[in-house]
C-alpha cells in the first residue's frame, strides 16, 4: 500500500510515482481486502473501533469502507463505488466492491506481464460489461408483490445478517401491506412508503401506519385522540422575538410587547382551532409558551416534527403543511387518521390508519445500540433489494447468474488484444461465487470449476459443497445489484488501469478539484 506504512500517502522520488500502476493496485486491493471476507450467507463480521474506543460490529461493505481513516486516493474510488452502490441500490455493495477489484487485479496482469496496452484493456472492459449486462437483463425474471420469489429475494438479501431470518418476515410483511401505494411514476419507491425504526428494548414488529420517535409535547395533553384531524404547522409560532428588546428599562415597550405576544398567539391557536384540528404536528422551529398553553388547555395533541418526517405524514394523512395563516382558510390543508396516541414507556406515536397513502413502519430492536444499528441496516437492505427485483427483475443467486454467462462473453470474440479486456470481465463474472464459497470454508476456485460444467442456474450449496439450482431453492438476486456492481466495477477499473503515473501536485486548480468533486 502507501509507502510510509502508516496509509498516509507518499509519493517517492521527486514528487514523482512512477510504477502508479503497482501501487495503485496494491492500495485499492488493500482496501477491498477489508471487505470481500463479508460476502454471502457465511461471510463474516468486522469489528470497528475508533480512537475513542467506540466498537461497532458489522457486516455491510459500505460501512466498512466509510469507516476507514487515511485512505489512498486511488483506493479512495473502491469507497466511492460502495457509495454509489448504496445510492442507486441499497444492496450489493461488496458484490460492487469484489468485482472491481477482481478487474484491476486482472487487468493489472496482462499489462504488467503480458505488455498488453492500458487502451487495449480498457475498450475490452468496456464491450464484455456492457454485454453481459444486456445478457444479464435477457435473463432476468419479472416479479410481482405476490409472488414468492419477492420472499426469496428479502430472504436472499438477509442470509448473511443479524437475525436475518427473524427480520425477513417483517420486510415482506411491510411491503406486501404498502403494495401499489408505493408506486410512484410506475415503480416501486419504498423509501416513501416504508419506514425503518430503530428503538432498543423492544419486540421486532411492524406495524401498519406511521410510528414517530416522538412524545407529545405536554404530559396534560391527550394521549389519545380518535378520528383525529390533523394539521401538519410550519407557521412561525413566535409571533415576537424577545430578542427585539435588548434595553430592558423600557418598561411600557415590554408590557406592550406582552399584550401583544397574546393577543398574536390567541389568534394563531383561534385560527388553527377554527379548522377543527384536534392534533398539531409542529414543524415550526420555535414554539412560543404561550401557544404551548393555550394548545394544552383546548385539550390538542400537539407533537414536534423534523422536516424529515413532513413528507411521509403528508402523503399518509392527506394534510398539506401550513406554511401561511392564509392557508388555513382551505378546508384541503386538513388531514385525518382514525387513531393517534402515544405509548408512553415505548416513547413513541403511533398513527393508525391515515386518509391518504398507506405507509408502514418497521421496528428493529437490538440489545445494545450496535446491534439494533446493524439489524436496522440489515433491514434497509432487504427492503432496497426487494424494490430492486420488483422494478427490474430477479436473477440466480450466489454469484450463479454471472458465473454462467462467462461462456456466453467469451463468445464475444473481439478482435486482436481487444480480448483481454473480456478476460477480465469473465475473471470478474466467475469472482462472486468463488468469492461466497471461499467465505464459506470451501476452495473457491476449485468449486466455480465444478459449477461451471453444470446448468445455468447452478451453484454450490454453502453448507453442503454440492451443486444446487439456485432457481429450486430460491436463491435468488435482484438483476439490478449486479448490473449497477459490474457498471461500477468497469468504470473504476478502466480508471485505474489508465493512470501511469502518479504526481504530487503544488496545488490542484480551481476547475480540476470542482471536476473531481462533481
Ligand atoms: P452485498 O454487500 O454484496 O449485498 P452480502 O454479504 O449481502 O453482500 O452477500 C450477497 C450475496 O450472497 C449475493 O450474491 C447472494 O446471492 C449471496 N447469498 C445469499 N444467500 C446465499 C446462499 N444461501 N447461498 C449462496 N449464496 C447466497
Ligand atoms: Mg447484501
Amino acid at each position: 500500500m502507501s509507502s510510509s506504512g502508516h496509509g498516509v500517502w507518499k509519493p517517492v522520488a521527486q514528487n514523482v510515482e512512477f510504477d502508479a500502476l503497482e501501487s495503485n493496485c496494491n492500495a485499492v486491493l488493500a482496501v477491498a481486502e477489508t471487505v470481500r471476507t463479508t460476502l454471502g450467507p457465511k461471510g463474516l463480521d468486522k469489528l470497528l473501533i475508533d480512537q475513542a474506543m467506540n466498537r461497532h460490529v458489522t457486516n455491510d461493505g459500505v460501512t466498512i469502507l466509510l469507516s476507514l481513516k487515511t485512505i489512498h486516493p486511488v483506493a479512495r474510488m473502491i469507497v466511492e463505488i460502495a457509495e454509489r452502490q448504496e445510492e442507486m441500490v441499497g444492496d450489493g455493495t461488496t458484490t460492487a466492491v469484489v468485482m472491481a477489484a477482481e478487474m484491476i487485479k486482472e487487468g493489472k496482469k496482462f499489462v504488467k506481464e503480458m505488455g498488453v496496452h492500458p487502451s487495449k484493456i480498457v475498450e475490452g472492459i468496456d464491450s464484455g460489461v456492457k454485454f453481459a449486462c444486456k445478457l444479464l437483463e435477457n435473463e432476468a425474471k419479472k416479479i410481482g408483490i405476490n409472488d414468492v420469489e419477492l420472499e426469496q429475494i428479502v430472504k436472499t438479501s438477509l442470509a448473511s445478517k443479524l437475525d436475518g431470518q427473524k427480520l425477513s418476515p417483517l420486510v415482506i410483511s411491510a411491503i406486501r401491506a404498502v403494495g401499489e401505494n408505493a408506486v410512484y411514476d410506475g415503480k416501486y419507491d419504498f423509501m416513501k412508503a416504508i419506514s425503518v425504526v430503530r428503538k432498543a428494548n423492544m419486540q421486532d414488529s411492524y406495524v401498519n401506519g406511521i410510528v414517530l420517535e416522538r412524545k407529545r409535547m405536554d404530559n396534560e395533553m391527550p394521549v389519545e385522540v380518535k378520528n383525529a384531524k390533523i394539521i401538519i404547522c410550519k407557521l412561525d409560532l413566535k409571533p415576537i422575538k424577545e430578542a427585539w428588546i435588548t434595553d430592558s428599562s423600557k418598561y411600557d415597550d415590554i408590557t406592550s410587547m406582552e399584550t401583544d405576544k397574546i393577543r398574536k398567539s390567541k389568534e394563531i391557536v383561534n385560527a388553527l382551532l377554527s379548522t377543527g384540528a384536534n392534533v398539531i404536528l409542529i414543524a415550526s422551529p420555535e414554539v412560543d409558551q404561550v401557544i404551548e398553553n393555550l394548545l394544552i388547555s383546548n385539550k390538542i395533541l400537539a407533537v414536534r416534527i423534523s422536516e424529515d418526517e413532513i413528507e411521509q405524514l403528508v402523503r399518509y394523512t392527506g394534510a398539506k403543511p401550513v406554511r401561511m395563516m392564509d392557508d388555513l382558510k382551505q378546508s384541503t390543508i386538513i388531514g385525518s387518521a382514525d387513531r393517534i396516541f402515544e405509548s408512553e414507556d415505548q416513547g413513541l406515536i403511533y398513527i393508525e390508519n391515515g386518509s391518504g397513502k398507506n405507509v408502514t413502519t418497521i421496528i428493529v430492536s437490538g440489545a445494545t445500540k450496535e446491534t439494533s444499528l446493524e439489524r436496522w441496516r440489515a433491514t434497509k437492505d432487504g427492503v432496497n433489494a426487494a424494490e430492486a427485483a420488483l422494478n427490474n427483475g430477479v436473477v440466480a443467486g450466489g454469484g450463479a447468474a454471472e458465473l454462467h454467462l462467462a461462456k456466453k462473453v467469451k463468445d464475444l470474440r473481439l478482435k486482436g488484444l481487444e480480448s483481454v479486456g473480456l478476460d477480465v470481465v469473465i475473471s470478474a463474472l466467475e469472482s462472486i461465487m468463488r468469492q461466497i464459497l471461499t467465505n464459506a470454508g470451501f476452495n473457491g476456485l476449485e468449486k466455480v470449476m465444478e459449477v461451471k460444467a453444470s446448468p445455468e442456474g447452478f451453484g454450490i450449496d454453502v453448507d453442503s459443497g454440492e451443486p444446487i439450482n439456485m432457481w429450486e431453492k430460491g436463491i435468488l438476486d435482484p438483476l439490478l445489484v449486479k448490473t449497477t456492481a459490474l457498471e461500477a466495477a468497469g468504470e473504476i477499473s478502466k480508471s485505474v488501469l489508465r493512470i501511469d503515473k502518479n504526481l504530487a501536485a503544488e496545488e490542484l486548480n480551481a476547475q480540476a478539484v470542482y471536476e473531481s468533486k462533481r
